[in-house]
């Protein structure tokens, strides 16, 4: 493997060196075991890194021969044809590609102990389109789970709030929603907000973890939160409390903190028509602050309270 240098391996170093092990975990070897690192040369293709310029990974779908004709092209037959995580690096920063469980590997609505349950597509005379299953589930084992995914979120910020004890866990998530928040981001700063980063209330949702929300004035039942291309969040300070922050700097954190966000989505969506979608805002509970909901369903949708 002539294409793996000093430099690759330091990266790869540094990566399991962000990712400790829970003293007691499980030994038994994990499937990112085969988790490899190379350069690339020549550098790696900028629409890796997304609208945003900070996108960190990219999920791939095996082909039906298991290889993988992206990582085949870029790196040669030999990582064409090995699932897991691939560490690679050039000279904008590291960049990890991540082979995803095809969407058959759920059976009986689990993937090993972890459950997921159906999704809407998966019912007779079911939903297509926007609506139709995931191509896959990208496995998340505690090792990985803080690998990132752009500069500022990780695969863990996405991961369903349940069955906290089991791993490895399944993430439906697509780069476009990762790429959208970014620039969201990107465009608070440029209002002026003094956001240190945004937070993800809730990313991804099982299927049957949003059916438990279901209901008057909670989830609904073919929510995008579902298809991986949704999040609900909140933009905060560093060194403050995790909760939504005073973005207008009015004295309190209320709805019109929640506008300000959501202004900056609807900037972005102006000038990314590609990444359009719902914008939602919602109000404090004694749970959480005020927060807004982004997705990139293809389709402009708005909700809540603007
Ligand atoms: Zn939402």
């Amino acid at each position: 493997m002539p294409w793996v240098t000093v430099a690759a391996l330091a990266v790869l170093a540094g990566i399991l060196a962000a990712a400790p092990m829970r003293p007691g975990s499980d030994p038994r070897p994990a499937p990112e075991a085969a988790l490899a690192a190379v350069a690339a040369r020549p550098a790696l293709p900028d629409t890796l890194r997304g609208r945003s310029g900070k996108l960190r990974a990219r999920f791939l779908l095996p082909a039906r021969d298991g290889s993988i004709p992206l990582l085949r092209t870029l790196f040669g037959d030999s990582a064409g044809r090995r699932p897991g995580v691939l560490a690679a690096a050039d000279s904008a920063g590291p960049f990890h590609f991540i082979t995803v469980r095809p969407f058959t590997d759920k059976v009986r609505g689990r993937i090993g102990a972890y459950a997921i349950g159906n999704f809407p597509g998966e019912r007779p005379g079911g939903r297509t389109g926007a609506y139709r299953n995931p191509d896959g589930f990208v496995e998340v084992t505690e090792r990985i789970a803080d690998l990132p995914v752009s500069r500022q979120f990780r695969l863990r910020d996405f991961l369903t709030h349940d069955q906290a004890r089991v791993w490895p866990k399944y993430l439906v998530l697509r780069e476009p929603l990762v790429d959208k928040l970014e620039l969201v981001f990107d465009e608070l700063r440029a209002m002026g907000v003094a956001a240190g980063r945004l937070r993800v209330m809730s990313g991804f949702r099982t299927p049957q973890y949003n059916a438990q929300g279901v209901g008057a004035g909670g989830r609904v039942q073919d929510s995008r939160h579902q298809y991986g291309d949704a999040a609900d969040v909140y933009a905060v300070v560093d060194g403050a409390r995790d909760w939504m922050a005073d973005l207008n700097r009015d004295g309190r954190v209320d709805l019109r903190d929640a506008r300000l966000l959501a202004s900056a989505a609807e900037r972005v969506e102006a000038a990314h028509p590609e990444l359009v979608g719902g914008i939602g805002i919602y109000p404090a509970t004694s749970a959480h602050g005020p927060f807004v909901h982004i997705d990139v369903r293809g389709t402009r949708a708005r909700w809540g309270a603007w």
